[in-house]
């Protein structure tokens, strides 16, 4: 497994063990200091939190079987993406106490939802694909309002936008750029893809997937040479990629630190 997803992995499992500890702990002190009654009360409710704890548990374990396997289990899908999902704040709050990066953990959370996508093997049509992007890939000093409608776009080239009309066109999918979360829902109800093409940064990447949860993203971070939210870039090979991976199985996972993967 990618050095990459073990960040997140590593952050998962400790995370439901420090929980686990801590709800056995707060229940063995309380268990020793009350009433029959609240006794009782406090072991249904210590046992009802363990076991969710445990069924949670099991899904970060049947992730990293996942992973490591490169295969799909669709019964015990909604499992792995409630614990990663569940667990995703206070992994984020652990890796940020032990001094690691909260870009890297998010970029790695996004390593480890595209490996999952790429082994659900999900195959549509190009026009049921969706390139969802950044309105920061557009020019700063473009006057033409792409957030409405994308072809407003005049392709003089000056910005990423114009190469991903050539990809849309090439492809047959759909293509629209975003200002934020709530336009980027928007599109998703509209045009009801069936699988999505996300270009953002890690954070927008990381809550986008969450948003969006069952429909398939495959996140593709976007660069940033003249700092966050302008004038950004996007590897094209990676957004070729995924959508190649949704139209017709040509096996590839690219990790998020822009090299591409053959398997
Ligand atoms: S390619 Fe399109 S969006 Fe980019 S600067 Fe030119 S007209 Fe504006």
């Amino acid at each position: 497994m990618p050095s990459q997803k073990r960040i997140y992995i590593a952050l998962l499992g400790i995370t439901v063990a420090i929980l686990g500890a801590v709800v056995f702990l707060a229940w063995y002190l309380f268990l020793n200091n009350g009433s029959l009654f609240n006794q009782i009360v406090l072991v249904l409710m210590g046992s009802l939190i363990l076991m969710g704890l445990g069924v949670v548990g099991f899904g970060v374990v049947v992730l990293v079987i996942t992973l490591w396997s490169h295969k799909s289990f669709p019964s015990l899908q909604n499992l792995i993406y409630t614990a990663t999902n569940l667990l995703f704040p206070v992994a984020l709050q652990l890796g940020k106490m032990v001094g690691i990066d909260a870009d890297k953990i998010k970029s790695s959370f996004i390593a480890v939802n595209n490996q999952l996508v790429d082994n659900r093997d999900i195959q549509v049509v190009a026009s049921q694909v969706m390139i969802l992007a950044p309105h920061c890939l557009q020019n700063a000093d473009c006057p033409h309002k792409i957030t409405i409608d994308v072809n407003n776009c005049r392709r003089c080239g000056k910005c990423p936008i114009d190469d991903l009309h050539d990809i849309k066109e090439r492809y047959g999918v759909h293509f629209v750029v975003a200002t934020g979360g709530t336009l980027a829902r928007r599109f998703v109800k509209e045009i009801r893809p069936r699988a999505v093409v996300a270009i953002a940064c890690e954070r927008d990447l990381t809550s986008g997937v969450q948003d969006v949860n069952p429909l398939p993203v495959i996140g593709v971070l976007n660069i940033r040479p003249q700092g966050p939210c302008y004038n950004t870039r996007v590897n094209l090979d990676q957004v070729e990629d995924a959508i190649r991976q949704f139209t017709n199985r040509r096996r590839s996972v690219f990790t998020n630190n822009q090299q591409l993967t053959e398997t």
